[in-house]
């Protein structure tokens, strides 16, 4: 350990002088597997430097595993994105701080933390109510003035109420792009990432300009699918 943080001092100057064991893998995990992997947005790199990802994971896991590079269980059968999943999702969103974000799939939070910490007004939901209020739970503990709306509720079609978005983050995968998210775009450049495809999925990003509807195909990716559930619908917490 003190091994690592001398040769960390070197690479991070004071900041190391007093921080913990967390921090040396949350700067590692910035330094190789999210910028060293190519994605360069200052807001982004410095929000994945400020988020404890240990506190969305489950209790008892090892910083070292809590800051890998691969997706981790968060209960419930749903997990945790890769972190440089994360980014590269948040960095092809393209949204300045301020933007007006719906985020759908809250599962542990942790995403929901970083759009937090770069600025966004975010509305996020969730399927399942006990990860939504736990998520909530842990976001606001971290973020009390973050501003978030948590809703426990089917995503699937978006969240008309407080449409239009700049952004869409989609953290689970439909089969096809639902045309409600599309529709619920700001029509002045708006943009909707996430992941589509049963099988084979891919990430995508749509750009609305007015009526007209722009799409990029992106990395192949496997995420949890996208349920529709009439039943679970509870509205905000
Ligand atoms: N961004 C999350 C990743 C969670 S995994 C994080 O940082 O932890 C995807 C989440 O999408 C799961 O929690 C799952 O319950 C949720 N989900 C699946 N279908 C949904 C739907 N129709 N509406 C809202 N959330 C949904």
């Amino acid at each position: 350990m003190e091994k690592n943080q001398e040769q960390g001092k070197d690479e991070w100057g004071e900041f190391l002088k007093t921080d913990s064991t967390s921090s040396l893998f949350r700067m590692k995990m910035v330094k190789h597997d999210i910028a060293g992997a190519g994605v360069t947005s200052p807001e982004i790199l410095d929000a994945f430097m400020k988020v404890p990802r240990e506190k969305f994971v489950l209790p008892g896991t090892k910083a070292s595993v809590a800051y890998g590079n691969y997706p981790l269980p968060i209960g419930f059968g749903q997990t945790v994105s890769q972190p440089y999943i994360v980014a590269f999702m948040l960095e092809m969103l393209q949204c300045p701080p301020g933007s007006r974000i719906l985020e759908i799939g809250t599962g542990s939070g942790y995403q929901t933390a970083i759009l937090a910490c770069m600025g966004m007004n975010v509305v996020t939901l969730e399927l399942i109510p006990e990860l939504a209020s736990r998520a909530r739970k842990t976001v606001l503990e971290l973020y009390p003035d973050s501003g978030i709306r948590f809703i426990a509720a089917d995503g699937y079609n978006g969240w008309l109420p407080a449409a239009p978005y700049d952004g869409i983050i989609v953290s689970a995968s439909p089969p096809k792009v639902p045309e409600e998210l599309e529709q619920q775009l700001s029509s002045s450049g708006g943009r909707l990432v996430l992941p589509a495809g049963s099988w084979s999925q891919r990430l995508l990003a749509i750009t609305r300009c007015g009526s007209d509807f722009s799409m990029e195909e992106s990395l192949p990716v496997r995420f949890v699918p996208l349920v529709r559930s009439e039943r679970r619908q509870k509205g905000n917490l």
